[in-house]
């Protein structure tokens, strides 16, 4: 099979090439999904389309390197391989113990840990085989409010493991930044075994020490999830968890890192035991070895000087695209961003709910999602807000004055009164699709 390189500079094209599809999906029709599956390859084919003309800004999607497309694909989907390297339960693991070693070494050299297991199926999974290896059912956590940032598997009462641990959940102060008089006070009276920082939602930076400092005085084991933040850490441009000495650093491989939907632990040699037996066999059987061969490939790229500009110039265009939008009266949580995402408050803003402003982005070609924000008085359905990031556009080449373009088509969209708005949406979306057509997706 053909790769075209994750970094080679697609030269921009002025049109959309219709006929042009990405390497993978290539692959998949020569190899007979047209014939043995039509309904497939042509929802497929308008995948890519819908991905080519769109802008997407929901701050957890990206577009995966076309090495990781390559090896999804590849035949390393046909392997079992329960078990770790060198300790398989099947024969024949000649290959896949090269693949997974190479990601557990690669993932430790980048993110400064001593262990690394790579097999979680996804971001969920990974959070689970921390709780449930370490803590006993009921057991006191401490983690981050969904509505204030934090993510379901934090202990949102919907979730399983809500429903399994004794979750506290702490809250942002009026701002929206974390308040450690807050996270503190609750853990002398909570007494967690376990605190939980990270988030899906939160538009700053982390102090780690802080968190890990108040973990060390009620005597709580330490976990930060950076599944969005991850490819800023190992860039070196936000704080490193492992650094301030936490137990356990979480991340999906799929949001910043641009790598296969996957998820990875990062811990301590003292913990490696049990954290390998909580994955496998205590939660997952077989690992998916087509994409931890994608992830190896992943922290390969991620720890080369193209991946460090790409990541550099996606925190400059989400302060390029905060502030523009600021410029135009609308108003974010915690006034602006640190990170790769913000939080418009569109009820503040455009007297307008969040489903509203989705659905009326969606309909100029701006993918965003809608979004509770901190003590949001609306449901989670019609909350306050909208989330959006600049991982993709950046992924795409865009840059500061192309976050300008964004946010004067965000500002028109939302704040033209009912009667007007129906007029001008056409405009704006064909003024969406020209910027898009500009800057094509990498692989497409
Ligand atoms: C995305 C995300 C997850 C869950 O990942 P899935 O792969 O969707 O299960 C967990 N934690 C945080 C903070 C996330 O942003």
């Amino acid at each position: 099979m053909t790769i075209t390189p994750s970094f080679s500079s697609s030269a921009p094209t002025a049109r959309f090439p219709e006929e042009t599809q990405s390497a993978a999906n290539m692959n998949a029709l020569r190899d007979g999904l047209a014939q043995s599956d039509p309904e497939i390859a042509a929802a497929l084919l308008r995948e890519e389309e819908r991905q080519r003309r769109g802008l997407e800004l929901i701050p957890s999607e990206n577009y995966a390197f076309p090495e990781v497309l390559a090896l999804l694909g590849s035949v390393f989907t046909n392997k079992y391989s329960e078990g770790y390297p060198g300790r398989r339960y099947y024969g024949g693991q000649e290959n896949t113990d090269i693949v997974e070693e190479l990601a557990r070494e690669r993932a430790k050299a980048l993110f400064g840990a001593e262990h690394a297991n790579v097999q979680p199926l996804s971001g969920s999974p990974m959070n689970q085989a921390v709780y449930l290896g370490f803590l006993e059912p009921g057991d006191p956590i401490l983690a981050m409010d969904l509505s204030h940032g934090g993510h379901l598997t934090h202990g949102a009462p919907v979730s399983h493991m809500g429903k399994l641990f004794d979750f506290t959940r702490y809250k942002t102060d009026g701002e929206g930044h974390i308040d450690f008089g807050a996270v503190r006070e609750a853990a002398l009276r909570t007494r967690p075994k376990m605190i939980v920082c990270g988030h899906s939602s939160y538009p700053r930076d982390i102090d780690y020490r802080a968190f890990k400092e108040i973990a060390d005085e009620v005597g709580a084991l330490t976990m930060a999830d950076v599944s969005h933040t991850a490819g800023f850490i190992a860039a070196g441009l936000l704080n490193n968890p492992m650094e301030a000495g936490f137990d356990f650093m979480t991340t999906t491989t799929h949001k910043s890192m641009r790598g296969p939907r996957g998820g990875l632990i990062l811990t301590q040699k003292a913990h490696a035991k049990k954290l390998d037996a909580s994955v496998f066999p205590g939660l997952q059987g077989g690992p998916h070895m087509n994409q931890v061969a994608a992830t190896a490939t992943t922290l390969k790229l991620v720890g080369e000087g193209a991946f460090k500009a790409y990541a550099r110039q996606v925190l400059e265009n989400a302060k390029a695209l905060a502030n523009a939008l600021a410029a135009r009266q609308i108003k974010l949580v915690t006034g602006g961003t640190e990170n790769h995402l913000m939080v418009i408050d569109t009820e503040a803003s455009f007297g307008m709910s969040g489903d509203e402003a989705q659905r009326l982005l969606d309909e100029i070609g701006l993918t965003t999602n809608k979004q509770v924000i901190p003590d949001d008085p609306r449901p989670p359905m019609r909350p306050s807000g909208i989330r959006l990031g600049t991982p993709a556009p950046t992924a795409r080449g865009m840059g500061k004055s192309e976050m300008e373009s964004i946010a004067a088509m965000i500002a028109s969209a939302l704040s033209a009164d009912a009667g007007k708005r129906e007029e001008m949406l056409p405009a704006l979306a064909a003024e969406a699709e020209a910027l898009c057509a500009r800057f094509p997706v990498p692989g497409l």
